[in-house]
């Protein structure tokens, strides 16, 4: 050991004086700019990251999103409507092309339409299960496009994460011989929802919006929720509390 060390300073030892200070001037210069590079380049992402929200966590993101759309309520609703959980995967099958929904509010609306048809009536499936990133999509596209509000567009369409439709259990149904009608108060008068006011709470179907509900959503004779078993009666216990407090 003692030898390396003699080695060392040996070596050391034959650099000239002069030449030594040079070198360490030089790489003191070289780290002195590495530095303030690094700290310019990152200084940079950084800041055009935050004024293009490319930073920031999903719940950050989330937060700031909420705090341009609007306040939560004492009951966690928003602008509204109350917060739903998205449906897993496994709990949803394809019903037609696009169109997925729970197992259980599949069951149960395959039964309502035959029955309908009996009648003569043809229900038509328009809109089923959504995910929290699609209803995003919807809610910010529909809403830039008409240039709504977002008070005026969350009655129309649930903002993201508050959408009875990522439950998998919420659907919106049309009459097949009235297309104009689809998404549309005028709805009420066709042949489909009459017969679905009379005989939808047989396969556990209830309308989620009508006409002055107690959320303040504006009325949808289209969009019916499935309440047939317990998980879809707990995912909807907020709301039916809700509008039973306030009769
Ligand atoms: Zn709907």
């Amino acid at each position: 050991m003692a030898g390396e060390e003699v080695a060392f300073k040996t070596v050391r030892d034959d650099i000239p004086v002069a030449r030594r200070s040079i070198s360490s001037r030089r790489s003191g210069i070289f780290i002195y700019f590495s530095i303030s590079f690094f700290v310019l380049v990152t200084g940079t992402l950084f800041w055009l990251g935050r004024t293009n929200g490319w930073t920031g966590s999903g719940i950050e993101r989330e937060e700031q999103l909420n705090s341009k759309i609007g306040q939560f309520s004492e009951d966690g609703r928003l602008l509204g409507h109350f917060p739903y959980s998205e449906a897993s995967e496994e709990s949803l099958v394809l019903f037609s092309p696009g169109l997925k929904m729970h197992s259980e509010t599949a069951k149960a609306y395959k039964e309502m339409r035959s029955a309908a048809a009996q009648e003569g009536i043809s229900l038509i499936l328009l809109s089923a299960y959504r995910s929290h990133q699609l209803q995003k999509e919807i809610f910010f596209e529909i809403k830039s496009q008409r240039n709504q509000t977002a008070l005026e567009r969350s009655k129309v369409s649930a903002p993201p994460g508050h959408s009875e439709h990522s439950t998998g259990y919420a659907i919106d149904i049309g009459d097949a011989n009235r297309p104009d009608t689809d998404f549309e108060e005028s709805f009420e008068n066709t042949p489909a929802f009459r017969w679905l006011k009379r005989n939808a709470s047989r396969y556990h179907f209830t309308l989620s919006f009508p006409p002055d509900n107690h959320q303040g959503v504006t009325y949808e004779p289209w969009h019916w929720r499935f309440e047939g078993t317990a998980d879809a009666l707990r995912e909807f216990e907020k709301a039916n509390k809700h509008s039973r407090m306030r009769q």
